[in-house]
């Protein structure tokens, strides 16, 4: 079984489906995962030039199906890795198996603001390919929150309908790749606020974002600033929730790799966002989904 539906998982399925594993991969909330919110894929080898997010993952989708993997719409919310075969209970039903990869990836990380959480969905967001092309949003100054690669690649996206774009982070220098941190500092109509972090997001009281209050780290002062919108880009953290006392984690979540793609229970193995703070990448999600299958299938094989 394979829980997760994005690069790591879907390489996992073509994987494990071409060594006729007939593996059953269950989808998650996000059919596809992180990468399906994406706008442009310019990275992934291959694609000279690009591919959406959708498009790729959908490919992957058909490509291990044609392979025999069966694909499953459900939600994992418990399992049980203490005896084999393992049990997972999903939203739907109860399943056995008995080897497991998990690649159920990352989500975005959030404020942590009471505002940010009244306000989602009423002008807050995480996904601007989601959420940009809002009527609510065209014309209008909006504000991007984070300094790494999705910060970028949000507030450029956003440039297409946004009058203005204030890209709020709490260093001086970007974390982002330097072509991604380029195109933003060379595009008139981002406005950086350096040092800087949002305290609080208006207006509750409305129900929707009219502004956010922003504080300067350096100086410590505060300004307003008008906005319809705010997009938050500040990273991701890993989906294990429900692996909790299940499988040795590090104090962030991310899932401990004991040996290649192995985990601390013999049978279960990771791939992907949910294990890699370090690379996060489509690229290195599918190999360490390769390595997974990999990894499952000698398992499978030294039982019998
Ligand atoms: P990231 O690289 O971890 O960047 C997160 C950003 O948010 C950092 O600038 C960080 O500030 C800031 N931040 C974190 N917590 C914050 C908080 N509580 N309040 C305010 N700011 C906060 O995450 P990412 O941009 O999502 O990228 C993740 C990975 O995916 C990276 O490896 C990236 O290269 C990759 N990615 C690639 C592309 C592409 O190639 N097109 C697109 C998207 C993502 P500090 O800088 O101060 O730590």
């Amino acid at each position: 079984m394979i829980i997760g539906s994005g690069c790591a998982g879907l390489t996992a399925a073509i994987y494990a489906a071409r060594a006729n594993l007939a593996p059953l991969v269950i989808t998650g909330t996000l059919p596809g995962g992180l990468l399906t919110t994406t706008t442009v894929v310019e990275n992934f080898p291959g694609f000279p030039e690009g591919v959406t997010g959708s498009e790729l993952m959908e490919r992957m989708q058909e490509q291990a199906k044609r392979f025999g993997a069966r694909i499953k719409y459900a939600v994992v919310q418990r399992v049980d890795f203490t005896g084999s075969p393992f049990k997972v209970w999903t939203d739907v039903d109860e399943i056995h198996a008995r080897a497991v990869i998990i690649a159920t990836g990352a989500s975005h990380r959030k404020l942590g603001l009471e505002s940010e959480k009244l306000l989602e969905g009423r002008g807050v967001s995480y996904c601007a390919t989601c959420d940009g092309a809002l009527p609510v949003f065209r014309n209008q100054p909006l504000v991007v929150v984070g300094g790494g690669d999705s910060a970028c690649e949000e507030a450029l996206y956003l440039t297409r309908f946004a009058s203005q774009i204030y890209l709020v982070h709490r260093r001086e220098t970007l974390r982002a790749s330097k072509i991604m941190a380029q195109r933003v500092l060379n595009n008139p109509k981002i406005q950086p606020l350096w040092n800087s972090v949002i305290v609080d997001i208006l207006d509750v009281n409305l129900g929707r974002v009219t502004g956010v209050k922003v504080k300067n780290l350096v100086n410590n002062t505060e300004q307003m600033i008008e906005a319809a919108g705010v997009f938050v880009a500040i990273g991701h953290v890993p989906n294990t929730e429900i692996f909790r006392g299940q499988l040795a984690m590090d104090e962030a979540g991310y899932i401990l790799r004991v040996e290649g793609s192995r985990t601390s229970v013999p049978g279960v193995f990771v791939a992907g966002d949910c294990t890699d703070k370090v690379y996060r990448q489509a690229i290195t999600a599918a190999a360490m989904g390769c390595a997974a299958a990999i990894d499952a299938e000698r398992y499978l094989g030294s039982l019998k």
